[in-house]
């Protein structure tokens, strides 16, 4: 570690341990209403997490390599090494931000669902962790270790597995059961819509090499908590530069490269219907995918095993080697996968394949030009044939934060435009149960190109993309059916773009 990293790193853990103090009562109520769920699986783990808080600190030799600065907004951490020690290293050196996460994440699924805690729990430990790869099992128990050896956390591995799968469990898996259990007055719960993307190559963009842009849309409540860097070099597989979530092992949003040239990223499928409890969670896939993928055929065989329809996406995938860029609509029950060396694929949270339509998401509707998904659509189409030969990363950052309502043909900040805030529109989404207002929308974005994968190269922006900030004060005030969100919606102030790689020991004095 450099010694300006370890000046910045002890600097830090001052009032890094101030915030564990204030957030630790709040982490034991969650535990406490969890229950005990010790079983004997888990007792061998809480022997060795017992062990490991003996030898903890910050001399803990597994944290060896890793460390962690702050930089335009993000926090950026470099993790290397085999899966238990990549774990505790993200345990030990997000703790603060894993607890707080943990408690916005958890109060978010249970107000949703209407299940209590123990009930994702319980489908963490029953249905997901049995069919988790064992590295990644490795890497959840390191980073509940590492979480304990920071804050004596009381949070355990089924809270971890339980939020890994905060996409897939409330919105996928809830539903898919409510259904089979015929529960009545089941909440209305759809599939989320996240996101803004497009991936471009050949003679679409400026050197005919790809062009791959996304802005990651959810509640602000969690998206403003979505600003982590991770650098992983692991012990096998390969090293992976991408956006995260405190806790989490993928990218989630998604938007990652890895050092044998692939380019990742996604938009979820509307409407989308179905859950294969017997499958591998969607959130071990995606990052299995990310560190053993090299090719857009590698990629999508790994996403296709144990596929359980989770967080089903339209992952959008490039190819630096090749040039080669892909768009792979994975439904359930049906896929399909387009790919050209020459051409553009945008994402906005719609699927085109009339098979996956029919299969997966039969109540989405493409032609109703009102929807947030399908106008959005139309918008990628004119922006990218606007720019069409012209597209590079700066272009690209430009477009994360365009304004224009393609169905009202005109700039609004609306639940229609690229960046999207939707806590300004009086419709909402609807298609994704959305109300009026709510305090969503587009809360961080990404870009990169070819040259800069093959340099382990990203650029990335916290905040609205197009640069706006959201305050939380007022918007409670003139929202009081919000108020729930209270206790964990903060402002989401928007940071400069900034560039990150791979390897980096500290923010360089590029913004002073
Ligand atoms: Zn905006």
């Amino acid at each position: 570690m450099a010694a300006a990293a370890k000046a910045r790193a002890s600097s830090m853990r001052r009032p890094a341990a101030i915030a564990v103090l204030v957030l630790g009562g709040g982490a034991l109520w969650w535990a406490g209403g969890s229950g005990s769920h010790v079983t004997a699986g888990k007792v061998s783990l809480e022997a060795s997490i017992v062990a490991g808080q003996k030898r903890t600190g910050a001399n803990d030799p597994r944290l060896a390599g890793a460390h962690r600065f702050e930089d335009g907004g993000w926090i950026y951490v470099h993790l290397e090494g085999d899966p238990a020690s990549i774990g505790f290293q993200h345990g030990y050196l997000l703790a603060p931000d894993i607890e707080d996460a943990f408690q916005a994440v958890s109060a978010g699924m249970m107000h949703e669902s209407q299940r209590d805690w123990a009930f994702f729990r319980k489908a963490a430990h029953e249905m997901l962790w049995p069919k988790i790869d064992e590295e990644y099992q490795q890497e959840l128990a390191g980073i509940v270790e590492g979480l304990r050896a920071r804050t004596g956390s009381k949070l355990d591995v089924d809270d971890i597995v339980a939020m890994n799968a905060f996409e897939e469990l409330p919105d996928y898996y809830v539903p898919w059961l409510n259904k089979q259990e015929k529960v009545a007055h089941a909440p209305d719960l759809k599939s989320p819509g996240n996101c803004s993307a497009f991936v471009a190559t050949g003679t679409w963009t400026k050197d005919g090499k790809i062009v791959m842009a996304h802005n990651n849309w959810t509640s602000y409540a969690n998206g403003e908590r979505w600003r982590i860097v991770f650098d992983i070099v692991p012990k096998n597989g390969h090293t992976i530069l991408m956006d995260g979530f405190p806790g989490v092992i993928a990218s989630d949003d998604d938007f990652g490269i890895n050092s044998d040239g692939l380019m990742v990223t996604e938009t979820t499928i509307t409407q989308f219907e179905g859950w294969d409890p017997a499958g591998k969670a969607e959130f071990v896939r995606a990052r299995k995918a990310l560190q053993y993928a090299g090719s857009i055929d590698e990629y999508t065989k790994i996403m296709l095993d144990g596929n359980n329809g989770g967080y089903a996406n339209d992952w959008l995938l490039g190819d630096s080697k090749t040039g080669e860029i892909a768009q792979l609509e994975l439904g359930l029950k049906a896929y399909k996968l387009w790919r050209t060396k020459d051409g553009a694929f945008a994402g906005s949270n719609w699927a085109r394949d009339p098979e996956v339509i029919k299969a997966d998401a039969p109540q989405f509707e493409p032609g109703n030009l009102e929807t947030s998904p399908n106008a959005r659509r139309l918008r990628w189409e004119e922006l990218l044939k606007e720019n069409k030969g012209k597209i590079e990363v700066n272009i690209a950052e430009k477009m994360l934060g365009d304004h224009v309502d393609s169905y009202h043909q005109k700039p609004e900040t609306n639940e229609r435009t690229l960046c999207g805030h939707v806590d300004s529109s009086p419709r909402g989404v609807e298609v994704w149960g959305w109300a009026p207002y709510f305090p969503g929308g587009a809360v961080q974005a990404k870009a990169t190109d070819s040259s800069m994968t093959k340099e382990m190269k990203l650029v990335a922006r916290v905040g609205h993309p197009c640069g706006e900030n959201f305050l939380a004060k007022p918007f409670l005030a003139a929202h009081p059916e919000y108020a729930w969100q209270e206790p964990y919606l903060r402002d989401m102030k928007a940071g400069p773009w900034t560039e990150f790689h791979s390897g980096e020991t500290a923010a360089p004095e590029k913004h002073q």
